[in-house]
C-alpha cells in the first residue's frame, strides 16, 4: 500500500495558524461560541503540554549527564552553558529596555485619575535562591516547580555518574523512560495544528482587529527587538565561538523557528530543536543536556518581552523610570525568564514580578494580555533560538578542546 504524503508538521501548523485568525475574524459577533466550543480544545492542547514537561526536562537533563559519564565534561558544559544563558538574558532586557525607551513617544499615556503607584519594593532575590533548592522528593514534580525539578534532575544525574557500575539499571531506565516521553511529547505535537487553531481562534474573535490597532506600537518595538537580538548577539555567539556563519545558523534552525511562532512553546519545539542541532553538528549528548535546560530556564525573547513592557506599562501610566529602577528590572526580569515555564503564555505570568518589584501597578498586565499571544510566538522564536545557538557553540568548544587534548 502506498503511503499518503503527509505535509511536514510546521506547514500543517502555519495553515492552522492562519485558519485559526480567519475564523477567529469570522466569529467576532460571535466571541461566545468561539469562547465555549473552540477555546476548550486549546486548553486541553495546552494541559498535554504542561503535563509533559516535568517527566520531559527530568528525564532528558538526567539522560544527559548520565550520557557524558564524566563529571569533569559536566561540569565543564554547565558552567559554560549558564554563563551564556546568564549574560545572553541580561543583554536580552538591556535591548528591550533601550527598544522600549526609543519607542516611548508612540506608547499611549492612559487617562488615569488614581495611580496606584507605590514605593519600589526589594527584589525577592534571596527567597527566589532558597526557592530553586527543593525541600521534598514529591512536590516539586506535582506542582511542576521547574527550577526544582532541575536540581533534581542534576543531582540524581551527577549521582549515577559517581555511583559507576551499581548504577547501571538505572541508567538503563532513565534512558528507556526518555524514549517513552519523547514519544509521548511527538504525539501530543501532532496534536499541534488543531491547539495552535483552537488557542489563536477566540483571541482573534475577541478583541478582532483591535488588538492589532492600538497595541500595533508596543507589538513593533518587542519584534524590531527580537530581531535585533537574534540577528546581533545570536549571529556574533555563533560566528565567533561556534566557528559556523550566521546565515547557516538560521537556515538550519528556520523549521523550529517556525514551530516555535505557532506553538509558543519552547518545551514543544524541544524534539525539534534537538534535531535540528544535530542536524548543524552539535554533539548529541550536549545536546540533550543544553536543550532541555535552555526550554525552562534560557528565555532571552521573554526577558526581552518584559523589558518592553514594563517601560510601556509605565509610561500608559505616565511615569518615568529611574536609572536604579532599570537596574532592578534588569535582575528581576533575568530571574523571571530563568523562571518562565515554556509553554504558552508563562511569561505574561512573570510580568507581574518584574512589575511588582518596581512598584508598578499591576493591573498594567492588562493592557497587553489581550495580545500577549502575538508577543508570546515572537519570543519563543527568539527563546529557543537562544538555545540552539547555545549548543551549537558548548559543542564547538568542546571539540576544539578534545583535539587540543589529543594533539
Ligand atoms: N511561551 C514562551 C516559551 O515557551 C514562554 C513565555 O511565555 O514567555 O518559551
Amino acid at each position: 500500500m502506498k503511503e499518503k504524503k503527509r505535509l511536514p508538521l510546521a506547514t500543517q501548523i502555519f495553515i492552522a495558524l492562519v485558519l485559526g485568525i480567519i475564523t477567529g475574524l469570522c466569529l467576532q459577533s460571535h466571541v461566545e461560541y468561539a469562547e465555549s466550543y473552540i477555546k476548550p480544545f486549546g486548553t486541553i492542547f495546552l494541559n498535554l503540554l504542561k503535563f509533559i514537561v516535568v517527566p520531559i526536562v527530568l528525564f532528558s537533563i538526567m539522560a544527559g549527564i548520565i550520557s557524558m559519564s564524566d563529571i569533569k565534561k559536566v561540569g565543564s558544559i554547565g558552567v559554560k552553558t549558564i554563563i551564556y544563558y546568564l549574560c545572553t538574558t541580561a543583554v536580552a532586557i538591556v535591548i528591550g529596555l533601550v527598544g522600549g525607551n526609543l519607542f516611548k513617544r508612540f506608547f499611549p499615556v492612559l487617562e488615569t485619575s488614581e495611580l496606584s503607584y507605590e514605593a519600589p519594593a526589594g527584589a525577592p532575590f534571596m527567597d527566589t535562591l532558597v526557592g530553586i533548592f527543593p525541600s521534598n522528593f514529591i512536590a516539586p514534580l506535582s506542582e511542576a516547580t521547574m527550577l526544582q525539578v532541575i536540581v533534581m534532575a542534576i543531582l540524581i544525574g551527577i549521582a549515577i555518574i559517581l555511583v559507576g557500575d551499581e548504577a547501571a539499571p538505572a541508567v538503563k531506565g532513565i534512558n528507556s523512560f526518555n524514549s517513552i516521553f519523547m514519544k509521548c511529547m511527538e504525539m501530543i505535537l501532532k496534536l499541534s495544528p488543531i491547539g495552535v487553531f483552537c488557542l489563536i481562534c477566540p483571541v482573534v474573535a475577541a478583541n478582532g482587529a483591535a488588538i492589532l490597532g492600538s497595541l500595533a506600537a508596543v507589538l513593533l518595538t518587542a519584534y524590531i527587538c527580537y530581531i535585533t537580538h537574534m540577528v546581533l548577539v545570536y549571529s556574533l555567539a555563533v560566528k565567533s565561538l561556534g566557528g559556523m556563519k550566521a546565515t547557516d545558523f538560521f537556515k538550519g534552525q528556520l523549521p523550529a523557528m517556525i514551530f516555535a511562532f505557532s506553538s509558543s512553546s519552547s518545551v514543544g519545539t524541544l524534539p525539534i530543536n534537538m534535531k535540528g542541532c544535530e542536524k548543524m553538528g552539535a554533539d548529541k549528548e550536549i545536546t540533550s543536556f543544553v536543550l532541555p535546560l535552555g526550554a525552562t530556564i534560557n528565555m532571552d525573547g521573554t526577558a526581552i518581552y518584559q523589558g518592553v513592557c514594563v517601560i510601556f506599562i509605565a509610561a500608559c501610566y505616565g511615569i518615568n523610570l529611574t536609572l536604579p529602577q532599570m537596574l532592578t528590572i534588569i535582575l528581576t526580569a533575568t530571574l523571571a525568564s530563568i523562571g518562565t515555564a515554556g509553554v504558552p503564555g508563562a511569561g505574561m505570568v512573570m510580568l507581574a514580578m518584574v512589575l511588582a518589584s518596581v512598584g508598578l501597578p499591576l493591573d498594567g498586565i492588562a493592557l497587553v494580555a489581550g495580545v500577549d499571544r502575538i508577543f508570546d510566538m515572537g519570543r519563543t522564536v527568539v527563546n529557543i533560538t537562544g538555545d540552539a545557538s547555545c549548543a551549537l557553540i558548548v559543542s564547538n568548544m568542546e571539540k576544539k578542546k578534545a583535539i587540543k587534548k589529543n594533539a
